[in-house]
């Protein structure tokens, strides 16, 4: 069982993740991090990926299907969030490959539609708010960079997991507990 969570840069795909994480079971897989996690240990890919990151442009399609696929096959058959992946067509056709040789597949795509305008104002808050928290890509010009992307080389595969009839567009602009709601209505049987 394996949902994507999808949508651009802080429309809220890691709140309602470890929403589904504390009620659902589901075991939530962030490549973001993953990778920060990598940039803290200094590990190879950390060192990699940490200026890349801070940029707001993506780390290559083949390392991150190398971390993804071995994620996948030492969690086989269990209830998976993807938080962050995939981010290209690229990405999106290797894992669909690395999911059939497992006899497996995408149950269901739950995009969260928030506008641009929306994310730039939310960052904005989090700026004003409490400087502590921020994440060191959390920057209007790393923002900036960060949905340009989002757009060019994410956003078509909303097309793609329409195609095979998995995609569930939700307003994300609506309140975190109304998003949830929804999230849960469309997830109720798989509820332990
Ligand atoms: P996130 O926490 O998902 O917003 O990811 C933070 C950053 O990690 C992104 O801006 C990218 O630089 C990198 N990253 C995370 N997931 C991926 C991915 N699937 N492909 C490429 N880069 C990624």
């Amino acid at each position: 069982m394996i949902i994507i969570l999808f949508g651009p840069p802080g429309a809220g795909k890691g709140t309602q993740s470890k929403c589904l994480q504390d009620n659902f079971d589901f075991i939530h897989l962030s490549t973001g991090d993953m990778l920060r996690q990598a940039v803290h240990d200094k590990t190879p890919l950390g060192q990699k990926a940490d200026s890349i990151m801070k940029s707001g442009q993506l780390v290559d399609d083949e390392t991150m299907l190398g971390i993804i696929k071995e994620k996948l096959q030492s969690l086989q058959g269990k209830k998976i969030i993807l938080d962050g992946f995939p981010r290209t067509l690229k990405q999106a056709e290797g894992l669909e490959k690395t999911l059939l040789a497992m006899g497996q597949k995408i149950d269901k795509v739950i995009h969260l539609k928030v506008n641009d305008d929306e994310l730039l104002a939310r960052q904005n808050y989090r700026i004003e708010g409490s400087k502590e928290s921020l994440r060191s890509d959390d920057t209007p010009d790393t923002l900036k960079k960060r949905l340009e992307i989002y757009h060019a080389d994410t956003a078509p595969l909303l097309p793609f997991y329409q195609d095979r009839g998995v995609l569930y567009s939700f307003d994300g602009m609506a309140t975190m507990e109304d998003v949830r709601g929804k999230i849960y209505e469309l997830l109720a049987e798989y509820r332990t």
